[in-house]
């Protein structure tokens, strides 16, 4: 779904107001870094609390960080960045039905800077662009997200590639933090097909 700013964040995929929300892109135009968001619903274990435990069970945890949650992960039924098909997945956004790769991964906590939200989602806002501009700026956000990396993917990127990026809330209770920045982020890259700016789609198998 895509809507003014934050419009999916308490709307579903009818318009009706619920607190859940959407899967939702900040944009309601294709650029070269496509943002897709939804809450973290620790309570519920639903939207994108599950990228938790993909990130979890990638750092060699056995059960949610999450006391309330607490789910065991299972390893074989979630993905295995060690391994193309763990780490390549299958996303289809504003019409491009392509393959993603993850090359960069990471959580922040309550304290980080709010710029890096903005950073990492290109975002603009009251006319203002936050993200890299021009092929260096591109590259030092490349280095940037991968330097950052809980995990290290041995994928690298380059300022042609397409990329997504797909974040939720962190785990964490941060009621006690004025405008917390806890969140789990996953870059990602076109593969296949191959990258391209702004998208080639896969061709259908006939
Ligand atoms: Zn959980």
């Amino acid at each position: 779904m895509y809507g003014d700013k934050w419009y999916y964040a308490n709307h579903n995929e009818e318009k009706k107001e619920v607190e859940s929300g959407a899967v939702y892109s900040h944009y309601s135009a294709l650029t070269q870094n496509i943002v897709i968001t939804a809450h973290n619903s620790r309570v519920s274990k639903t939207m994108f609390h599950e990228l938790h435990h993909v990130q979890e069970v990638n750092m060699g945890k056995t059960n949610c960080a999450y006391k309330k949650c607490n789910a065991v992960l299972d390893k074989a039924a979630l993905p295995d960045f060690s391994t193309p098909e763990g780490r390549i997945w299958d996303v289809s956004a504003f019409g491009i039905d392509a393959q993603w790769e993850i090359f960069a991964m990471y959580e922040t906590d309550a304290k980080e800077s709010g710029k890096t939200l903005v950073y990492n989602t290109w975002y603009t806002e009251q006319s203002t662009y936050y993200g890299p501009t021009g092929e260096a700026e591109i590259k030092k956000w490349i280095d940037y997200q991968i330097g950052r990396s809980d995990y290290d993917f041995g994928v690298t990127a380059t300022p042609k590639d397409q990329f997504m990026t797909i974040y939720t809330c962190g785990d964490n209770s941060d009621s006690d933090v004025k405008n917390a920045q806890s969140r789990l982020y996953f870059f990602l890259k076109q593969v296949n097909p191959v990258s391209t700016l702004y998208g080639a789609s896969a061709t259908p198998a006939t």
